[in-house]
C-alpha cells in the first residue's frame, strides 16, 4: 500500500463533547508518528470548499476540557452525491492527503464508508456520538458526558417533581437507541425508562400505569427517549391525561443542552486512546474500520458493522431498573 506522509481530520453530523480530545490525539498522535496533519473545517461540506489549514500541536493545544468541536461540524447533502463526493476527492489530491479521520456518527460513518469505497481511499472512523449507537462498540465519545448531563438535569427536576407530587416525563435524546434513557434512568433513580427498542413490542405507558408504579410514592419520574417510536414526552404526557386523568403530569424536554459542556474524564480518555489508535491503525495498515472500545481493550470495527443499526440494549438494565424502582 501506498505509504501515507498526510492525515485529514474532520468532526461531523451531530456534536458531542470529547470531539475535541480526539481531534488533539489525532493530531498530536500523528505529528508524534512523523505525519503531517490537515485540520479540515465544517465536515463533508468543508472538505467540499476546501476549509483546510495545516495543523500543527499548538493548533490543539488548551482544547481538552472544551465541549463542542473546534473543527466546526455541519451537515452536507452534496456528499450524498457522487459529483459531491468527486469534488471532495479532488480537493484532498491537492492537499496531497493520503488518508482520512472522521469522527462522528452513523451518518458520517456511512458516507465515510461510501466515499472510501468509491476511491480505494483510506478512512478511519471514530465513534462521536452522545446516542451511543454504533455497533462494535461498548461507548462512544460524548456519550458518558451526556448521561451525567442528564441525571444532574433529573436530579433537579426531581426536587420539584417531589414538592409538587407530580408525575413527570423527561425527554432526552437517541432517536433509535435508549441508551441514554435507561442508564439516564438507572443513575437518576427514575421509576422508569420509555426506550424505542421496547416500543414496538409492548405498550410501556400501559404496562407501566397497570403495575402500579405510583403506588409506594407521590411523584415519579419517567425518562422517554425523543422518537416517534416512543410518542416522545409529550405524545405520553397527552395520553396520560386522556386515558388515566388524575395524574398531576408535567413534560420537561432537555433538548440541546445535552450535547453541551467540559467532557467527563471517562470521555476525555476514551477520545485521547481512540485518536491515538486510530492513528495506529492507519500505521498497522488498517483500512475503513472504526476505532471501538470492548472490555477496555482498543478494538477495529468495519464500518459495515459498525452502522448496522442494531446496537442491542442490555435487557438485564431493564430489568434493574423496574426492580428498583418499587
Ligand atoms: P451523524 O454523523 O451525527 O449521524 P448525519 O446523519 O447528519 O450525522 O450525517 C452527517 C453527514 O454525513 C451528512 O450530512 C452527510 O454529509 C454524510 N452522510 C450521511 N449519510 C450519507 C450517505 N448515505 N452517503 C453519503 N454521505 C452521507
Amino acid at each position: 500500500m501506498a505509504e501515507i506522509k498526510t492525515v485529514g481530520i474532520l468532526t461531523s453530523g451531530g456534536d458531542a463533547p470529547g470531539m475535541n480530545a480526539a481531534i488533539r490525539a489525532v493530531t498530536r498522535s500523528a505529528i508524534y508518528c512523523g505525519l503531517n496533519v490537515k485540520g479540515i473545517y465544517r465536515g463533508y461540506r468543508g472538505l467540499i470548499a476546501d476549509e483546510i489549514v495545516d495543523f500543527h500541536t499548538q493548533n490543539v493545544s488548551n482544547i481538552i476540557q472544551m465541549g463542542g468541536t473546534i473543527l466546526k461540524t455541519a451537515r452536507c447533502k452534496e456528499f450524498q452525491t457522487p459529483e459531491g463526493r468527486q469534488l471532495a476527492y479532488d480537493v484532498m489530491q491537492r492537499h496531497h492527503i493520503d488518508a482520512l479521520v472522521v469522527i462522528g456518527g452513523d451518518g458520517s460513518l456511512t458516507g465515510a464508508r461510501i466515499f472510501a469505497n468509491e476511491f480505494n481511499f483510506p478512512i478511519i472512523g471514530l465513534p462521536g456520538t452522545i446516542d451511543n449507537d454504533l455497533y462494535g462498540t461498548d461507548s462512544t465519545i460524548g456519550y458518558d458526558t451526556a448521561l451525567n448531563t442528564i441525571m444532574d438535569c433529573v436530579d433537579k427536576i426531581r426536587d420539584t417533581a417531589t414538592s409538587h407530587e407530580r408525575l413527570f416525563f423527561i425527554e432526552v435524546m437517541g432517536r433509535d437507541a435508549g441508551f441514554l434513557a435507561l442508564n439516564g434512568a438507572i443513575a437518576a433513580g427514575a421509576e422508569a425508562a420509555i426506550i424505542p427498542e421496547i416500543s414496538t413490542q409492548v405498550d410501556q405507558l400501559a404496562e407501566l400505569i397497570q403495575n402500579g408504579f405510583r403506588k409506594s410514592k407521590n411523584s415519579s419520574i419517567v425518562l422517554v427517549a425523543e422518537s416517534p417510536v416512543t410518542g416522545g414526552a409529550m405524545g405520553l404526557a397527552e395520553r396520560v391525561k386522556n386515558e388515566y386523568p388524575g395524574y398531576d403530569v408535567r413534560v420537561s424536554i432537555l433538548g440541546h443542552l445535552q450535547r453541551g459542556g467540559s467532557p467527563t474524564a471517562y470521555d476525555r480518555i476514551l477520545a485521547s486512546r481512540m485518536g491515538a489508535a486510530a492513528i495506529d491503525a492507519l500505521m498497522d495498515d488498517q483500512r475503513n474500520v472504526m476505532i471501538g472500545i470492548k472490555n477496555d481493550e482498543i478494538v477495529y470495527v468495519p464500518f459495515t458493522r459498525a452502522i448496522k443499526k442494531e446496537k442491542p440494549i442490555n435487557r438485564d438494565l431493564l430489568d434493574t431498573l423496574r426492580r428498583l424502582s418499587i
